[in-house]
């Protein structure tokens, strides 16, 4: 398949290197001039759009997204699917999506868990709103570059799905976390905790595979100095989407709020950024009742 492929960062380089190496022609474009081996180089984001069956855009937010937008949208032949798999906020997913079906275009939001660890490996799992055509013109490039697409529903679904997700780990973490500080000031051993909980009702993902415990669990970040895995800043951005979602909404979401207004004094007022998201441990384990 003809391929463009805009915004090749810690991401985007590793998936459009795994759609070259499956046999795809891939043009690619970034601003910071990245090479990736395998794919044509453009020197415009509508250069890599143009002729392309499929254009994949991996940017940094919702803004760059539209501007990306309004300049591949008029390159693209009628019938192409625009296929964004960047983190960005729901409304900018839609106006997006509406843009590029007003040009005769097809249009999916599909962001991805599985961080680049996954998009290196070809393991990422895709969150996909728009079409069902489009779906069908690019499941097979989802199976080259992650093991799961899951198709949510219209447009802005994908990003819906994947901030509710990411709602949930970010305040489990926190509560996983806590819980780690205050059995050590209980005096129960953090093993033992990890035995009860992994397999009681307390489990989550946050406890059972990315146990936050240096030495406890499975492998994780803790076990290397919480270098991420998923950094807390990353986490932020996407507690940041969810409120943004559910302010536009009218979504009562409290605990996400709390879980932001945390990971925000971590990120940007004591030494968060640059870490795990797990790293809320030792954070917390420094602390008292008081906060
Ligand atoms: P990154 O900053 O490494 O990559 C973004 C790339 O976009 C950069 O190379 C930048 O030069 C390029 N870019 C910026 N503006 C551009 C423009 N106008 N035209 C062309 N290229 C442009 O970020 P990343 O870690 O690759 O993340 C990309 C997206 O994936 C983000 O939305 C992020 O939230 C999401 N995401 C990241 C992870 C992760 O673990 N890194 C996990 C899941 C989702």
């Amino acid at each position: 398949m003809k391929i463009g492929f805009i915004g090749m960062g810690n991401m985007g380089a590793p998936m459009a290197a795994n759609l070259a190496s499956a046999g795809h022609d891939v043009t690619g474009f970034d601003t910071a001039g990245v090479r990736v081996e395998g794919v044509v180089a453009a020197s415009s984001a509508a250069g890599a759009a143009a002729g392309a069956a499929v254009v994949i855009t991996m940017l940094p937010d919702g803004a760059v997204l539209r501007a990306v937008a309004d300049e591949i949208i008029p390159a693209m032949d009628a019938g192409a699917v625009l296929l964004d798999c960047s983190t960005v906020d729901v409304d900018s997913a839609r106006a997006v999506a509406d843009s590029a079906r007003a040009a005769g275009l097809s249009a999916l939001d599909a962001p991805v868990s599985g961080g680049v660890g996954g998009a290196t490996k070809g393991t990422l799992t895709f969150m996909v709103g728009g079409d069902a055509a489009g779906f069908g013109i690019t499941s097979p490039l989802f199976d080259v570059m992650g093991q799961k697409a899951v198709h949510c529903g219209p447009a802005g679904n994908g990003q819906a799905a994947k901030i509710c997700n990411n709602m949930i780990l970010g305040a489990t973490m926190i509560v996983t976390c806590e819980a780690f500080a205050l059995a050590d000031k209980l005096g129960l051993d953090r093993q033992a905790m990890f035995d009860v909980v992994s397999t009681s009702s307390g489990q989550s993902w946050s406890m059972n595979t990315y146990c936050p415990a240096p030495g406890v669990g499975p492998q994780s970040p803790a076990d290397t100095g919480y270098q991420p895995g998923f950094a807390a800043e990353l986490m932020l951005k996407d507690l940041r989407l969810a409120l943004a979602a559910a302010r536009s909404a009218d979504a009562d979401t409290t605990l996400g709020q709390a879980a932001e207004a945390l990971y925000a004094r971590f990120v940007e007022d004591e030494d968060g950024r640059g870490k795990d998201f797990s790293a809320m441990l030792p954070r917390l384990e420094r602390r008292g009742h008081q906060g």
